[in-house]
């Protein structure tokens, strides 16, 4: 079994302070930052992987009145500074990014490509990895949609939950019950 971590969406616009804020999303990044600095921790994966929200003109996802299931405030713009990797998060210790979401809505990583053009799941399936340990950002919407992709594909998925920050608290309990059914393990 190869085992990738997959870090889903902690960028500074998910964060306290960003355009599209969650309650706990520097928690997440604080205790995202100190397991990555934990050799004995991360020794189990063999790579380190991140998505990244990435949009140029994502259409009706980008709202002025938005209703915050299908439509959002705008966020993640391309090479801005909501775009990043949310401190203390080390982008160097990121393996590989994917990016999603140029010119539509993407809330799965699977959408995602890395600078190559390379998808997701090609990208796992070229190292082997069939395992994911899925965290980030949020619960109820991309970590959700990424991770009923990963068991759509056979990938043996656990979510740790800890290490997720939902936009709402509610749904995002939903979500993990959600991705428990569909054969994650939520840790
Ligand atoms: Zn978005």
């Amino acid at each position: 079994m190869t085992r990738a971590l997959l870090i889903v969406d902690v960028q500074n616009d998910f964060c306290p302070g960003g355009a599209l804020a969650t309650a706990r999303g520097d928690e997440v990044a604080g205790k995202l930052a100190e397991l990555l600095e934990d050799e004995a921790a991360i020794s189990g994966y063999s790579h380190i992987l991140a998505t990244q929200d990435w949009h140029i003109d994502p259409g009706e996802h980008f709202s002025q009145q938005p209703d915050f299931v299908d439509s959002w405030p705008v966020h993640c713009v391309a090479d801005t500074a909501g775009a990043n990797l949310r401190a203390p998060l080390d982008v160097a210790k990121i393996d590989r990014f994917f990016r999603k979401g140029a010119y539509s809505a993407a809330y799965s990583g699977f959408e995602g490509s890395d600078e190559a053009g390379v998808l997701l799941l090609d990208y796992l399936t070229e190292y082997g990895i069939d395992s994911l340990d899925v965290v980030g950002i949020a619960t109820d919407h991309c970590v959700r949609a990424t991770v009923l992709d990963a068991c759509r594909e056979n990938i043996d998925v656990r979510v740790l939950a800890e290490l997720c920050a939902p936009v709402d608290e509610s749904r995002g309990d939903s979500a993990l019950t959600e991705m428990k059914e569909a054969g994650a393990e939520i840790v």
